[in-house]
């Protein structure tokens, strides 16, 4: 299934990552090339030759996965064992599976022991390839590299492809679990939770959405829908509207407990993909309004702010509104707004733009080559502080979920808070992330 399918069904799918890694030269990058289906890009016959690591996104017998190239590493006064050391424990911490590369042409070294004392101790699923096993000649060293251990050792060659299909099929076997598919599940209407406080025009806004639409909840007949939601049709799409009986209800307990007002709409929040965030453009903003975006922004919900009764602005009104949208909602600056009247049906029709920006936004997938080579340009142009010394480092990131979209960086030390905000900020920018929050995790190794 293709990413645009799962996408389609809205299905979202945790890719598992297989790291390379064995001494200079053994032809790990000659292998990651083969593995994603591309021409080396630069491959040096220099040993120990400084390249970054990066991770590719790779696909085979219509599994994706994520392969990291754990590639060179310049030489310093430490040990070669050390450094090797080092590297796979970097591997261990990101991956799913290990492939380890030994060249079978020179048979095993000390180094490569090493290595392999460090994946048993991590417990991680490995998988050995005898690399340069170019004809039936070599096939003999290959069988030599059992002594380390780590059971099968696949006869490959990376330059020439030679048994690379059954090594990519033992590497699928070693991968956790394929999650599921989902295709017997077809998406149903998106799921829309009009939240806010109390009379900023909730109740109106469901109105003028639905008025004109009820025939959309019966021609929907098979889809289910909660008794307390709606089918609602804005522009052409039908959209499940969460929690409709509450709002129509405008239930009561709500005026004196706000407690219970709030649990509601922490619930209808967590039942929908995406929330209007209804705000009385009117009057200053409030706490309660405040807190509400952040319950969204929490939750990990796509986010459409409508500032509504816009009929009863004037300028110094809006000029006032400008200001606390900067002072006070800052934080917020990545959702869509709407400058609506449920009164008088201004901008409503932009709701429906609005929603689909912020869904679209929240279920993007970066494709881990692009996120990488972004990381790379960030790095390379905004180096993170060097700290008593140190100089930590992005090693490399992907994109562990969408929905909102969720990323995990590998670092070398640790990352200051500011600079995962200024990576983030950046992220936004390039990726277009508009309407949606999103999460950064970073897995640092000391
Ligand atoms: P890395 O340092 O482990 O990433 O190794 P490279 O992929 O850069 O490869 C090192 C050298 O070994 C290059 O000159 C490659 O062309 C060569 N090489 C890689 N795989 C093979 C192979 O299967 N057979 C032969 N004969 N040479 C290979
Ligand atoms: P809810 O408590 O958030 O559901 O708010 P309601 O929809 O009940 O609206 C509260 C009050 O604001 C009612 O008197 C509505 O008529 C009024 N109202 C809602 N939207 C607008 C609007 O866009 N413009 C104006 N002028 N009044 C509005």
């Amino acid at each position: 299934m293709s990413e645009h399918e799962q996408q389609e069904q809205g299905t979202t799918t945790v890719r598992p990552v297989v790291a390379v890694v064995g001494r200079p030269n053994v032809g790990k990058s000659t292998l990651v090339n083969r593995i994603i289906g591309r021409r080396a890009a630069v491959v040096q016959d220099v040993p120990g030759v400084t390249r970054d690591r990066v991770s590719y996104d790779a696909r085979w017998n219509g599994r994706e996965f994520v392969v990291v190239d754990t590639g060179g590493w310049a030489p310093d006064a430490q040990g070669m064992a050390a450094q090797i050391a080092e590297q796979a424990e970097l591997a261990i911490a990101a991956a799913d599976a290990v492939l380890l590369v030994v060249d079978a042409t020179v048979g095993v070294q000390d180094v490569d022991e090493a290595v392999v004392r460090v994946l048993r101790r991590s417990r991680k699923p490995v998988v050995l390839a005898a690399n340069k096993v170019d004809d039936q000649r070599t096939e003999a060293e290959a069988a030599s590299m059992w002594n380390l251990g780590l059971g099968q050792p696949y006869p490959v060659s990376a330059l020439h492809g030679r048994g690379s299909g059954d090594l990519l099929d033992a590497v699928l076997e070693a991968l956790p679990e394929a999650p599921r598919e989902a295709e017997e599940v077809p998406r149903g209407p998106r799921r829309v939770a009009i939240v806010g406080k109390p009379n900023v025009g909730k109740s109106s806004l469901l109105n003028k959405l639905s008025g004109q639409q009820r025939a959309v909840v019966d021609d929907a007949s098979g889809t289910t829908v909660d008794p307390v939601d709606e089918l609602v049709e804005i522009g052409g799409t039908t959209y499940q509207f969460i929690d409709t009986a509450g709002i129509r209800r405008r239930v009561k307990e709500a005026s004196g407990h706000e407690y219970y007002a709030s649990l509601r709409t922490q619930g209808a929040i967590e039942r929908a993909e995406v929330c209007i965030v209804v705000i009385d453009a009117s009057a200053p903003v409030t706490e309660q309004d405040l807190r509400i975006l952040t319950m969204v922004e929490e939750a990990g919900r796509a986010l459409v702010v409508a500032f509504n009764k816009w009929d009863l602005t004037d300028d110094e009104r809006r000029f006032y509104l400008n200001r606390e949208i900067e002072r006070d909602m800052v934080q917020f600056g990545w959702a869509g707004h709407v400058n609506m009247s449920a009164l008088t049906g201004r901008h409503v029709d932009r709701l429906g733009v609005a929603i689909e920006g912020a869904l679209a936004a929240w279920e993007t997938r970066v494709p881990t080559g692009k996120l990488n080579a972004f990381l790379g340009r960030v790095v390379a142009a905004h180096p993170h502080p060097v700290r008593s010394g140190k100089q930590p480092r992005i090693l490399f990131g992907t994109q562990a979920q969408a929905g909102p979209p969720t990323f995990v960086l590998f670092t070398s030390g640790q990352i200051e808070p500011q600079y995962v905000r200024f990576v983030e900020r950046r992220l936004r920018e390039d990726f277009d992330f508009q309407g949606t929050p999103i999460h950064l995790e970073v897995r640092a190794r000391e």
